[in-house]
């Protein structure tokens, strides 16, 4: 296998304009005269990386935390390696202080906290927050809220976008959409009377692959565009990390009349994203994954700007009325423009903390410094792992419910989109074995990551605080662990 092979599996000749990350990469370990697979690489490359002192912006987990009392494969002393910021971001310093500071005035001044004293004023406590939030996602101001939790948010919108006729009642969607996504949609279509099997377009990879392809995408919408009412994607996919074209498929929805919104969840804080460049009509997301703000806390919505006076339908509350005169309590509604109006309870003083302290995290760089250091960190992973478990040829048709027990010769497939356009931080992981045994040989080396039986793991080095060692270290604790695997195995085969 040549060197370009290795780097590179799926690559095909021609079909990246710009460079590869792991060229850069292979271009930094010839200059410093070592392999890519050395400790020192990983070390030179934390060393150059302009990010690196974020991560003492976060508690970053030690070993004896995450590990209770079974201490004996690692030193108590070090860092874990938290390869999970897709599922649960890591809690930045400052979080707590924050909390503090409105558990405090609480305690002192209770309700006048909602307009006064120090911290945020309860009363707009989202809205301290709102204009960073936007600029993490390309909104303008007005055209994000800050509210509830994501899948109610969808719901919220899609009474608003979702207005089905018999002539155009389709929503489109991911065929494996996230499960929250794929009940949402079937129920809002159920609520209009409508039947999911015929109103639910699901596009589906091709046989034998695990992503879509753009073209297959760009096509369904120009075959069936006049009949969807709105087509509704991830922005990046929860399980393959397949990152779309979201411009276009903003564009090829609109061509045909149909509105284009996307589920932002594992994009937002992980990709640039340019939601009113894009034109996209809205989205959603939460912020507990890349954006680091705690289990269950707030989502956000985006409204672009050209529907900021719609008169569509909406569920309303007197958090969408105007704040000049909502307490008036006349019940006489004027409605805040723009996404504002969306709003239905008011904001949660203890939850909005959290997101200032990782919003300020945010604010010392920007997404596209992120992603600069996100793509060489996503592609040293990914060389890392083709390079030790890579499929030969003969292998590649094998798919994710295909395990065998095999421990001698384990293969890992990649099938998270090998084009660094085509993806974020994550990757997912497909074993050639049951991957039960070296999850957990994994866990017991404090690696903390994500795991879809039979075969699969997902694995996302935030870039805010994962470092190349981390890596390096994985691939360190990868390698026990599928030994580790292989005896446990044998002595069952016994
Ligand atoms: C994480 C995630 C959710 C979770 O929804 P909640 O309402 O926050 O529980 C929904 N959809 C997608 C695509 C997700 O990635």
């Amino acid at each position: 296998m040549s060197d370009d092979e290795k780097c590179l599996p799926n690559r095909k000749k021609g079909k990246f304009e710009a460079t590869h990350p792991c060229d850069e990469l292979k271009r930094i370990a010839k200059e410093l005269n070592c392999d890519m697979t050395d400790s020192q690489f990983a070390k030179h490359m934390d060393s150059i990386d302009p990010l690196s002192s974020l991560r003492r912006d976060f508690h970053y987990p030690k070993m004896k935390e995450v590990l209770g009392t079974d201490l004996s494969l690692v030193d108590p002393e070090e860092d874990c390696v938290y390869f999970c910021g897709n599922s649960l971001g890591l809690c930045p310093k400052n979080t707590k202080k924050y909390m503090d500071v409105e558990l405090d005035k609480w305690a002192k001044m209770g309700v006048q906290g909602h307009l006064q004293g120090e911290g945020m004023p309860w009363a707009k406590c989202d809205e301290c927050l709102d204009g960073d939030m936007a600029k993490l996602v390309g909104g303008r101001p007005g055209e994000v809220a800050i509210m509830n939790g994501l899948t109610v948010n969808l719901h919220l919108l899609l009474i608003s976008f979702y207005r089905p006729t018999p002539k155009r009642h389709k929503i489109m969607c991911e065929g494996k959409a996230f499960p929250s996504d794929h009940y949402t949609f079937q129920s809002q279509i159920n609520l209009h009377g409508y039947d999911p099997e015929s109103s639910l377009l699901c596009v589906e990879p091709r046989e034998g692959e695990m992503t879509l392809r753009m073209e297959d995408i760009l096509a369904k919408i120009e075959e069936e565009g006049d009949s969807i009412a709105v087509i509704c994607f991830s922005g990046v996919h929860y399980y393959t990390g397949q990152l779309m074209d979201m411009e276009a498929i903003t564009r090829a929805g609109h061509a045909k009349g149909c509105y284009v919104g996307f589920d932002m969840a594992h994009a937002a804080g992980n990709v640039p994203l340019y939601l009113h460049d894009w034109e996209i009509d809205f989205a959603c997301w939460c912020t507990y994954k890349y954006i680091n703000s705690s289990a269950g806390c707030l989502a956000c919505i985006f409204l672009h700007e050209k529907h900021k006076n719609n008169d569509f339908p909406k569920l309303l509350g007197w958090w969408g009325h105007r704040f000049d005169t909502r307490f008036e309590m006349n019940n006489e509604l004027d409605l805040h423009p723009g996404a504002y109006g969306y709003r239905v309870s008011n904001p949660a003083g203890l939850l909005c903390p959290p997101i200032k302290a990782s919003l300020e995290i945010f604010n010392k760089t920007s997404m596209e410094e992120i992603r600069a250091k996100s793509k060489l960190l996503t592609a040293y992973l990914e060389y890392r792992i083709t390079e030790r478990y890579g499929l030969t040829n003969e292998m590649s048709g094998n798919t994710v419910e295909q395990v065998d027990r095999d421990f001698q010769h384990v293969h890992v497939h990649i099938f998270t989109p090998s084009d660094p356009e085509q993806r974020g931080a994550q990757l997912s992981l497909s074993f050639s074995v049951d991957i039960s045994y070296v999850f957990k040989e994994l866990e017991k080396r404090g690696v903390i990551c994500d795991e879809r039986k039979p075969s699969v793991i997902r694995i996302s080095p935030a870039p805010l605080y994962c470092s190349f060692q981390d890596i390096h270290r994985f691939m360190e604790y990868l390698d026990q662990a599928l030994k580790a695997a292989a005896v446990t195995v044998a002595s069952e085969q016994k």
